[in-house]
């Protein structure tokens, strides 16, 4: 069995504490590895590796830095396949969507970042009374990044790549759920020539590893994706010790469709906004809105579209929606269902645990599933399941629909579906939500703000703003 390591002042090293836990395949229901159930002490280790090498690596010149980046992106690209695999036998998602996605995406961040920071520049500001200002953007020093199972090597590289090219070193920890493609990562960092002790990976549990990284007195900055209890108890912890924090957390998208938009495109988009990953991935859209006019037909359509979706064996091509990441998430999901039912929802298609066959037949598999019926403020539309369920809710005109879109205490992504400029323009205005995709979904430029507001998180990464959040400025001002 596979048994993972610690990345550590370069090396691959064993926990202090010599225990591992055990590492699901959610396409089985069996374990497959093992991983390093560390502690402070390896944390502690990791820190001392990082501040050892912050002197070198914030001096190393930035074409050096980006040499490095670029070398790693190109690393990822060429074990395209391998990382695929490895994403998709820890996670439960088709490789065929680790492929088109979380791969190539983990290796853009690293290529973007490795080309951003030969751009970012400081900023000078001349005043009329014969002074000027410049501001020094210097790299932090150590940050602490840590990141959820859902996207794991594609977010994971999104907070590393930045704190890396910003010249940070970094201590960092994957999801407990998800270890393995960060610790392939590792393998490619020291293939890719990455100088010992900037980057380090430190696995295990969140109470434990992450604890220890974020309440440790020399990590000045953390950079946290997850949900949003656990980015409340970080923020307690981070806050009084004033450290710089960037929170990417949970969500409740709407998906808002006028009666005028393009019928077809909107919903090969909509089910894929609604079910791909499962419906984990946090900028999923899990409440979808229908212009009256439009509801029986779209309700009509895409239900023979869910119908459609062949539920099955990650590894197979024709596989649209593989199984949810565990037990315990699954049976979260599950209990969603049963509330809807008690809340008045009608269960239109899916609902229940699939069993497939053969040596899949313990694995975590879900119906897509897809209701109606609901009050817009009940607790199934307004708490996170983070998994294949959506619920259908008609709307009659705009105010009505952002009233119940804008009626959860999240904020973080919405789609809206409209051929009409003016309304597209108003409801982008209006709507509570770091991101807004009109007639679109998952499209991503690196260089625009990523993240959410309300309780879906504080900052925002992405572009100038990660390199901005990785480093601290310092104003000179000189009169002449
Ligand atoms: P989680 O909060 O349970 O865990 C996230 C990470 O935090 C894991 O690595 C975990 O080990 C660690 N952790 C747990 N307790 C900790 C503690 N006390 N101190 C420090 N670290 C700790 O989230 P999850 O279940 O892995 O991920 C799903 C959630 O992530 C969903 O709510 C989803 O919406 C959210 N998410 C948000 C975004 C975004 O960009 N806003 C992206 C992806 C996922």
């Amino acid at each position: 069995m596979i048994q993972l390591q610690n990345y550590i002042n370069g090396s691959l090293t064993t926990p202090i504490s010599n225990e591992y836990l055990d590492n699901y395949n959610p396409s089985t229901g069996k374990v497959y590895s093992k991983i390093p159930d560390s502690d402070h002490r390896d944390v502690q280790m990791a820190v001392d590796a990082a501040k050892k090498a912050f002197e070198a690596w914030s001096n190393t010149s930035k074409d050096d830095r980006s040499a490095i980046l670029y070398r790693i992106s190109t690393l990822i690209e060429q074990n395209l396949d391998r990382l695929a695999e490895a994403e998709s036998r820890d996670n439960g998602k088709p490789v065929s969507l680790a492929k088109r996605v979380d791969i190539p995406r983990a290796a853009h961040n690293f290529r973007f970042y490795a080309t951003a920071i030969l751009h970012f520049s400081s900023e000078s500001h001349s005043m009329e009374s014969n002074a000027i200002n410049y501001t020094h953007r210097d790299p932090v020093g150590v940050a602490g990044c840590i990141s959820p199972w859902n996207l794991p090597l594609y977010l994971f590289s999104w907070k590393i790549a930045p704190a890396l090219a910003a010249g940070n070193c970094v201590v960092a920890k994957p999801s407990e759920i998800t270890p393995m493609t960060a610790f392939l990562l590792s393998e490619i960092c020291i293939e890719a020539g990455l100088p010992k002790g900037v980057l380090n990976i430190v696995h295990g549990y969140g109470p434990k590893v992450g604890e220890a990284i974020v309440s440790h007195p020399d990590i000045p900055l953390i950079s946290f994706t997850g949900g949003t209890q656990t980015g409340k108890h970080i923020a307690q912890v981070a806050a009084p010790m004033f450290k710089k924090l960037s929170l990417e957390l949970g969500g409740k998208n709407p998906t808002i469709i006028f009666e005028d938009c393009d019928f077809d495109k909107m919903l090969n988009t909509v089910v894929s906004s609604s079910f791909d990953n499962q419906g984990q991935i946090c900028l999923c859209g899990s409440r979808i809105f229908i212009q009256d006019s439009l509801y029986d037909k779209f309700k009509a359509e895409f239900i023979k579209r869910v119908d459609g979706l062949k539920v099955g064996d990650p590894k197979l091509e024709t596989t649209n929606m593989g199984a949810l990441v565990s037990a315990s998430h699954l049976n979260k999901v599950l209990s969603y269902v049963d509330l809807a039912k008690e809340e008045g929802g009608r269960v239109l298609t899916g609902g229940s645990r699939i069993r497939l066959e053969g040596n899949l037949e313990e694995g975590w598999y879900m119906e897509p599933t897809v209701i109606e019926g609901l009050d817009y403020q009940c607790r199934t539309n307004q708490e996170e399941i983070f998994g294949p369920v959506v619920t259908i809710t008609p709307f009659s005109t705009i105010e009505e629909v952002l009233k119940m879109a804008n009626s959860t205490k999240y904020g973080l992504a919405s789609s809206v579906w409209t051929n009409d400029i003016n309304k597209a323009n108003y409801i982008s205005k209006k709507i509570h939500a770091g991101i807004v995709w009109i007639n679109c979904w998952l499209l991503r430029d690196l260089r625009t703000p990523f993240g959410g507001v309300k309780q879906s998180g504080v900052g925002r990464e992405g572009g100038n703003e990660a390199l901005q959040f990785f480093t601290e400025p310092k104003n000179v001002c000189i009169k002449y």
